[in-house]
């Protein structure tokens, strides 16, 4: 994944009039110009904890100075004195939060934690100011309006466009009186929004299970019965008690091995049942009340509701074509996920006929499990037999670093000279085929406590030609670090993450603007993760694969035998996957396509009606979120826009499918997807960008195919 930015104007030089009332301590300050190290590398060794606020505040003050500025200016508004210099404009900024969120989010403390807290609202309050801005807008809209008529290249059209429609978007066209109406709006739906949060976080905590015995815990490994009394006893339970909490998703990893079938239940209706209690957690009452104020906002700027509203901006435009793609994948996720539940029930049949005991239908509960048990005996992968393959080290260099050399002609070389945030961190310098260096790669692999689950990346320094920048980008995920001395062996899944998030890399690496508005990963995110899931497919692509996954003592290659059970194995339950995330993609798209004049809806009705109307209701496969605990929709920025996740994997099978019927690994193919794609940003209308590159808009066939739903 890669971050959602809130700030989408770049910022800035720091003006030299206001060098004079400055404090000492502030122009001492490493945020306070840019840094003096290779390709401004952030300066690690000087930063301290106590900087971030202070160059935070100052940032925010310059900015603001510069946007009055540009605003007030007397003469007349032209391209380059409205958008080039708001281009130019926050760089301090930039500077210090680009920096902070790497740090807050990969190697956190107290004091950052609160930090981060404390900003949020104040770099709201300053996207309002810049937004909603009407001097400013008036002139943004000036030069817009002589678009048509004037000669400037592509790229600076194209940024007309792009910050023109970012400004109308947040509101910058309406009266005096409606951007107090849509602030007041956006003031009722960030305190519900946080709500929300607030309890969903208490309700997933409250709703953990509690059980009475050891025995209804059988299945589960030592380790995780540990840690259940240990839950237990930090609530102050006494002993004998075990407690097995609550992920945020609807189904829970441990239902995989509780073989006690009670025991399954009960975890699965804690599960589904937490936000909707009837206590003063539930959350039924706020979300229905979001979704009447988004489609109020969404009427307030013209469209008929949110998911209008916010896809316009985005590579599919339209609700139509989100949810025609989607009615596309649901047939054929539905109807694997049934043949899979026939397996699966079968498997059920067997045991049970096996154990003299009557057989029971199929439950959610059940399905973790008996998939598991199917696929044991299907496909017989052991992961432990598989880990020796991939010592990371080989895989980043060999597999990773290979394709990208194969495609793209980069070389890599570590070095040690520059500071990092923390002694796991790693500089790689990226030579591109001619020799010159373009980037520099940092990548922070191993799992902290202080570091966010998941993985991604972002750049400490965006690119552009304008400002004179390169790109510095890093890569961050959670692999399990091994003891002193021993080697770092991969699963499969690690594998494709690094792949994953080093094809975010590459794009930033590859990027090629002339504004940092429209530079790399800056584009929509219903096409930001397509070349980070293409580059997946180069993992397994057999010339790479031969050349990485070798064992990490002997060096042998992996046998045939075992990358035959892996890749098959890799295709199995994806019909479930797949149907559970289709159904919460179509939820989120439902929710968001209710018209202003709606009444409040009823949840729970509202979500089984738009599931048995979007031909998904299938009670063995519920939603990967059920509405009262979807945070991405109505907590964490995704909302109307989660079926970006299937819809850029379309991209990348399709992407895929075009490279395979061209040769492959090619360095005549990368080159023609560097220069079409991952050297572009956000160039050109997206849509248009790939079906230049593609020579068709993107085919749903390969995505069906490559996923096992064919
Ligand atoms: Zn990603």
């Amino acid at each position: 994944m890669i971050p959602v930015r809130l700030l989408m104007i770049a910022a800035t030089v720091a003006m030299a009039s206001s060098v004079n009332v400055l404090a000492d301590s502030i122009s001492d300050n490493p945020f306070y110009t840019a840094s003096a190290l290779p390709f401004q590398a952030p300066p690690f060794d000087k930063i301290k904890d106590a900087d971030y606020q202070p160059a935070i505040d100052e940032a925010i003050r310059l900015h603001n100075l510069e946007v009055q500025q540009i605003a007030g200016n007397p003469d007349a508004p032209t391209f380059e004195n409205t958008y080039v210099a708001l281009e130019k404009s926050g760089q301090m900024l930039n500077r210090v939060l680009q920096v902070f969120n790497a740090v807050a989010g990969a190697n956190t403390d107290p004091v950052l934690q609160q930090l981060q807290e404390d900003i949020a609202p104040k770099l709201a309050a300053h996207n309002d100011a810049i937004y909603l801005n009407s001097t400013l807008f008036q002139r943004v809209a000036a030069v817009h309006k002589q678009l048509g008529t004037m000669k400037l290249d592509a790229e600076s059209k194209r940024l007309v466009t792009v910050v023109y429609r970012t400004f109308v978007l947040a509101g910058a066209k309406l009266s005096d009186a409606e951007k107090t109406k849509l602030k007041a709006l956006n003031e009722a739906e960030s305190t519900l929004s946080s709500q929300f949060g607030n309890r969903l976080r208490d309700a997933t905590k409250k709703a953990a299970l509690v059980v009475d015995s050891r025995e209804k815990l059988a299945g589960l490994s030592d380790a995780e019965i540990t840690a259940a009394a240990r839950a237990a006893k930090d609530r102050g339970l006494p002993e004998g008690k075990f407690v097995l909490t609550l992920q945020n998703t609807t189904q829970q990893p441990l239902l995989r091995d509780l073989t006690d079938r009670s025991t399954r239940e009960a975890l699965f209706k804690a599960s589904w049942n937490r936000t909707e209690m009837g206590d003063g957690n539930d959350t039924r009452k706020l979300i229905v009340r979001i979704a009447a104020i988004r489609a109020q906002q969404a009427k307030l700027l013209g469209f008929p509701n949110y998911a209008a509203w916010k896809l316009n901006d985005q590579m599919a435009k339209t609700p139509a074509a989100a949810i025609g793609f989607m009615q596309k994948l649901v047939p054929a996720a539905t109807a694997r996920a049934q043949r899979e539940a026939k397996d699966i029930q079968a498997k059920i049949d067997q045991d049970q006929a096996a154990l003299n005991q009557p057989s029971f239908k199929l439950q959610p509960w059940d399905w973790e499990m008996y998939a598991e048990q199917v696929k044991k005996e299907r496909y017989d992968v052991d992961e432990n037999q598989i880990r020796p393959y991939f010592e990371i080290n080989n895989v980043l260099q060999n597999g990773v670093f290979y394709a990208a050399n194969q495609l793209y002609g980069l070389t890599f070389k570590e070095r040690h000279d520059l500071p990092v945030y923390q002694e796991d961190v790693r500089v790689f310098d990226v030579f591109d085929q001619d020799g010159q260096q373009i980037a520099l790669f940092y990548c922070d692999y191993f799992k902290r406590d202080n570091k966010n689950g998941g993985a991604w990346m972002d750049n400490f320094v965006g690119q552009s030609t304008l400002l004179g920048t390169k790109p510095v980008i890093y890569n961050v995920t959670n692999f399990t670090k091994p003891a002193a001395g021993q080697p770092a062996l991969l699963s499969f899944d690690d594998v494709i993450t690094m792949f994953h998030e080093f094809g975010h890399g590459l794009h930033g690496i590859f990027a090629n603007e002339k504004y940092p508005t429209l530079s790399g990963t800056s584009t929509a995110r219903d096409f930001v993760e397509f070349p980070s899931q293409f580059n997946e497919h180069w993992a397994t692509e057999p010339a790479v694969f031969a050349h990485y996954a070798k064992h990490h003592q002997s060096g042998a290659a992996m046998p045939d035998a075992l990358v035959g059970k892996m890749k098959n194995a890799g295709k199995f339950n994806k019909g479930y996957s797949m149907t559970e995330l289709s159904a919460a993609a179509l939820l989120d798209l439902d929710w968001h396509s209710i018209s202003a004049s709606a009444p409040l809806q009823d949840a729970d009705r509202f979500e089984v009606a738009a599931l048995k109307k979007d031909k998904i209701y299938l009670a063995e496969v519920p939603s990967r979120y059920r509405s009262s605990y979807f945070l991405h929709i109505w907590g964490n920025g995704y909302a109307a826009g989660y079926y970006a996740y299937p819809w850029t994997q379309m991209l990348a099978d399709d992407a895929y499918d075009w490279f395979q019927t061209h040769g492959g690994l090619t360095s005549a193919n990368g080159d023609r997807f560097r220069a079409l794609i991952l050297s572009r940003g956000n160039t050109e209308e997206l849509a248009q960008m790939y079906k230049t590159w593609r020579g068709s808009d993107p085919k749903i066939a390969p995505m069906l195919e490559n996923r096992g739903l064919k």
